[in-house]
């Protein structure tokens, strides 16, 4: 800690160490503390801290002790070195003083500092009584706030660690469950068909091999999310902006969709002369494809989607809504990070990797836009995204 040094330094010392006490810290005891060093490695810490053992210790009562360090202590390994000020150390092993003073202030102790310097160097805080007092308890305020910000520090770093750790283990049980599926399905029909005493009716061969199309088809789109996923992770997005014509774009999304899944009924609420927004054509035909495959994979009953847009001053705003299964307000947080997806039932049991919404996000955001969700459970999700307007 650069506060240590400058302490050190205002007490004539360049060398040193502060022991800072822990909670309930036992004066008796020389266990509770943590030492931390200015200028002094491991080793010569270590036999400095040893040698003030059984000396007298400054106190609440008597913040300063200054006494002669003893010369052969001085010339011990890494000791040797750590005092720079001359460069003969048989000499100057003659002439050191350890100078210990004692920090508290309102809340209680703080540690001791230890350091060492020219035998007979007095700083300007230490000649009377009081400047000492107001140098400790200026010194005891300073350093407490330094370890709060440190252990707090200390603390977020642990936490992130701990949600990289998380992360990592989420990635590694959804992508392996994510290409088992796929893989197992697969197999098992392409065994069937492999057979050799295999006599399959024309209808069973067919839905086999649509069933592996299918399943190879989620392989590819997974794959493909993780490739965009990481892309967006290395800041490597590319974005090609065009003037774009929204509402066309969404009738061609909504036509394939429909071509697709026969049984899902679509409402389009398209207000007459859309604005123009600039966009990437391909990335928001993403977005839309990504809501509209979820509004229909969590809707298990009532197939029916609305989509609409609104218009404001500067911003076009689509709505994708359905009457599927809804979000909790808690799971409506996080389902648009990475790897993210709802602790229920139907989502369990429904393939995907908790991707998609995560690479909306990138791109909507890269337009200079917003995405969210409006739900309730059991009734129904709403997810909106905006892209700014062409001035
Ligand atoms: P995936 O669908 O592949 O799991 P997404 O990132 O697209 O990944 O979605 C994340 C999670 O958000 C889903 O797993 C699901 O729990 C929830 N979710 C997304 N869209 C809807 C929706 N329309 N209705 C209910 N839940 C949804």
């Amino acid at each position: 800690m650069t506060l240590i040094g400058s302490a050190i330094r205002l007490l004539c010392g360049e060398t040193g160490v502060f022991v800072l006490f822990h909670e309930g810290f036992d004066l008796q005891s020389d266990t509770e503390y943590i030492p931390i060093p200015y200028h002094l490695d491991g080793a010569a810490c270590s036999s400095f801290l040893a040698s003030l053992q059984g000396r007298v210790q400054p106190t609440a009562d008597h913040l300063l002790v200054v006494d002669m360090f003893p010369s052969d202590v001085a010339k011990q390994p890494g000791l040797e070195n750590s005092y720079e000020r001359t460069g003969d150390t048989d000499e100057l092993a003659q002439v050191l003083e350890r100078c210990s003073l004692f920090l508290h202030d309102g809340e209680g102790n703080v540690g001791i500092l230890h350091c060492l310097r020219p035998a007979g160097q007095r700083s300007c805080f230490e000649q009377t009584e009081e400047t000492l007092q107001i140098f400790v308890a200026q010194l005891a305020v300073g350093i407490r706030s330094a370890v709060q910000v440190q252990a707090l520090m200390k603390e977020q770093e642990l936490t992130r660690e701990r949600e990289r750790e998380e992360q990592r283990s989420t990635f590694i049980s959804v992508i392996s469950h994510e290409l088992q599926t796929p893989i197992a399905i697969i197999k098992g029909y392409a065994s069937t068909l492999a057979r050799s005493d295999a006599e399959l009716e024309p209808e069973a061969l067919r839905s086999r091999l649509v069933a592996i199309e299918e399943e190879a088809d989620r392989l590819n789109k997974l794959v493909g999310n993780l490739l965009y996923a990481s892309r967006i992770q290395g800041g490597g997005l590319q974005m090609e902006v065009a003037p774009l014509d929204l509402g066309r774009l969404i009738q061609s999304v909504v036509r394939r969709l429909q071509f697709k899944s026969r049984d899902v009924m679509i409402v389009l609420e398209l207000p007459p002369n859309l604005p123009t927004v600039m966009a990437d054509r391909d990335r928001i035909e993403e977005v839309l494809q990504n809501l509209l495959d979820n509004a229909v994979k969590y809707s298990p009953r009532l197939r029916v989607l609305t989509i609409a847009c609104r218009v404001t001053s500067d911003e076009v705003i689509v709505s994708i809504s359905d009457r599927g299964m809804g979000i909790s307000l808690e799971d409506q947080e996080r389902i648009f990070d990475r790897f993210q997806r709802s602790e229920n039932d139907l989502t369990q049991i429904t393939p995907g990797a908790g991707l998609g919404l995560y690479i909306c996000r990138a791109i909507v955001e890269a337009h200079g836009g917003r995405i969210w969700v409006e739900s309730t459970l059991r009734q129904g999700s709403t997810f909106f995204f905006s892209l700014p307007r062409v001035e």
